[in-house]
């Protein structure tokens, strides 16, 4: 499925969150990796092209079909992909195991029975088996995204968007969750993905985009972006956040 971003913008009240962003993703990049500071843009770039927001300006394009901007349009297409954000979003009411079986039945029409076969399944795949009857505040972090990530995976979604996924667990569970979806991305998942872990990013990422102050700065694949950034702005957000 190839991705292309045709001059897309958002903006918030007199806030330019992304601004002309053009980039084509060929079907080839198995995951998309969005970098830059703080601020930049990535996290709405991310849910624009998840079908989470509507751009202001431009259009994006999966297999030249520019998404719909009707709600029930919008819906469909969600529905076909998983979603991760930072943390604390499961149901704080439901437990680990309901928390992916209520998503499969009412959003995406499975039966009881078969939303808890599958369910389970999503948890065996994360190795969470043993916690399927606790609540999220019996978890700790590490393991509450791991739930998340089993919830977004249990409908085999076409693609996994993971918006700084591990940006507000410990160092220790930080690793927890990038090697499980290290394991999603060997395994062949489509992921586009935020993150402020540039090694990670270096490793994973097929194709890497920069963003500040909501403009693309530069693109390109990994590791050679890295490597040889190519624009003086990616030079020096490097060196700051590569340093250590
Ligand atoms: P990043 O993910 O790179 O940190 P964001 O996409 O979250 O950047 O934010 C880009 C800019 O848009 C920021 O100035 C942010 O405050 C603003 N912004 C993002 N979402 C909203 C929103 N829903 N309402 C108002 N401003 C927003």
């Amino acid at each position: 499925m190839s991705i292309e971003l045709k001059s897309v913008s958002k903006i918030y009240g007199k806030t330019r969150a992304v601004s002309e962003v053009s980039l084509t993703v060929n079907d080839d990049v198995q995951t998309l990796v969005l970098i830059g500071p703080s601020g930049g843009g990535k996290s709405t770039l991310l849910r624009l092209m998840g079908g989470l927001e509507v751009p202001c300006a431009g259009s994006v394009v999966y297999d030249r079909i520019p998404l719909s901007g009707d709600e029930a349009g919008l819906r469909k297409f969600r529905r076909q992909n998983g979603f991760l954000f930072q943390a604390f979003n499961l149901f704080p009411h439901l437990s680990a195991l309901e928390n992916i079986v209520l998503p499969l039945e009412k959003v995406h029409g499975f039966s009881q029975a078969k939303a808890k076969d599958k369910a389970m399944e999503a948890m065996a795949r994360f190795d969470m088996e043993s916690h399927s009857h606790k609540m999220p505040t019996q978890l700790s972090g590490g393991q509450q995204q791991r739930i998340g990530l089993a919830r977004a995976m249990a409908h085999e979604p076409k693609m996994l968007l993971l918006d700084e996924p591990t940006s507000a667990l410990d160092p220790e569970m930080k690793a927890e969750v990038l090697d499980v979806i290290e394991e999603l991305c060997k395994a062949g998942q489509r992921i586009i993905l935020t993150t402020h872990e540039m090694g990670f990013a270096k490793r994973v990422g097929d194709k890497i985009a920069f963003l500040s102050a909501g403009r693309l700065i530069d693109s390109g694949p990994s590791p050679d972006f890295f490597e040889n950034p190519s624009s003086p702005e990616v030079s020096s957000f490097l060196q700051k956040v590569m340093k250590w």
